[in-house]
């Protein structure tokens, strides 16, 4: 009787573990993707404009065209 109550307690200390270590991960990956969706996105999205239309706005660093006519787009330096 002794044995399986220890055992019993053991095997929940154990799952407490577990848990607590997996739910700590969880959370912390969350929080790094969250992170690091905002920095990525701050570092990919540049002030751009259209030689061809005059289109100005916010797009991505690897975006090369002009969503409104297709045209070359022209990126600022910074
Ligand atoms: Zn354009």
């Amino acid at each position: 009787m002794d044995l399986m109550t220890t055992e019993l307690l053991a095997g929940i200390q154990v799952w407490h573990l577990v848990f607590g270590a997996i739910g700590l991960l969880v959370t912390l990956m969350i929080l790094q993707s969250l992170f690091r969706k905002k920095d990525v996105d701050d570092r990919l999205n540049v002030r751009a404009w259209c030689s061809a239309c005059g289109w100005k706005g916010i797009a991505s660093k690897y975006q090369r065209k002009c969503p409104k006519c297709g045209g070359e787009l022209q990126k600022d330096a910074g």
